[in-house]
């Protein structure tokens, strides 16, 4: 009989002890939070995903340069000599059409080396940093502000010019080895 007292004391006892950890966390402020719908703060500072004011660029490809890990890409059109393509917020003259910016992010080891060499400022980290994606493709993001069809097309312009230009000093070369070797006839 006094071992059934004793066991009823006992499950009692343990009862209260579990049940005093439940009374004491009900009243200890939460420290989860609801996320998605709740955020931290992140710290002053924080490199997460990069982003590029694609207007003030002025395509002199430092940021690509510099990159360790090879995973920004820019490719640019020469403005021709009556375009004015005028000028980034910081006074720089803008004078290339940026027909590509990619910045592929799954390469990116936020280094933060782009950002400090950038002549205007203009390419810096966000706070952004919900970048889950199905594609893999999807983890290279476009800054380029012009149509594939345009880029391709001012490329294919600059590329027309350049053969043209080609053509004509291959022309003037040629006419003046004539002339010389006339000289040498006469
Ligand atoms: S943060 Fe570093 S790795 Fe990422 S794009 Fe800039 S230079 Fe490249
Ligand atoms: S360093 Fe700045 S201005 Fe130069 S290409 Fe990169 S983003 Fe543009």
């Amino acid at each position: 009989m006094r071992t059934y007292f004793r066991n009823v004391y006992r499950g009692l006892i343990t009862i209260l002890i579990g049940m005093r950890q439940t009374w004491r966390h009900l009243f200890t402020p939460s420290v989860t939070l609801q996320y998605p719908h709740e955020k931290w703060d992140l710290p002053v500072g924080t490199r997460q995903q990069l982003f590029v004011n694609i207007d003030d660029c002025i395509g002199c490809y430092k940021c690509a340069r510099i990159c360790p890990v090879d995973c920004i890409y820019i490719d640019t059109v020469k403005a021709k000599p009556d375009e004015d393509l005028g000028k980034a917020s910081t006074g720089n003259p803008i004078r290339q059409h940026l027909v590509r910016f990619d910045i592929d992010m799954f390469k990116c080891c936020y280094c933060n080396f782009c950002t400090t060499v950038c002549p205007t400022d203009c390419i810096y980290m966000t706070d952004k940093y919900e970048t889950s994606v199905y594609d893999r493709s999807n983890g290279i993001y476009h800054f380029s502000k012009y149509a594939p069809d345009y880029a391709a097309k001012l490329i294919a312009e600059e590329k027309a010019a350049e053969e043209a230009k080609a053509a004509a000093r291959a022309a003037a070369k040629e006419k003046a080895m004539a002339a010389k070797k006339a000289k040498v006839a006469e």
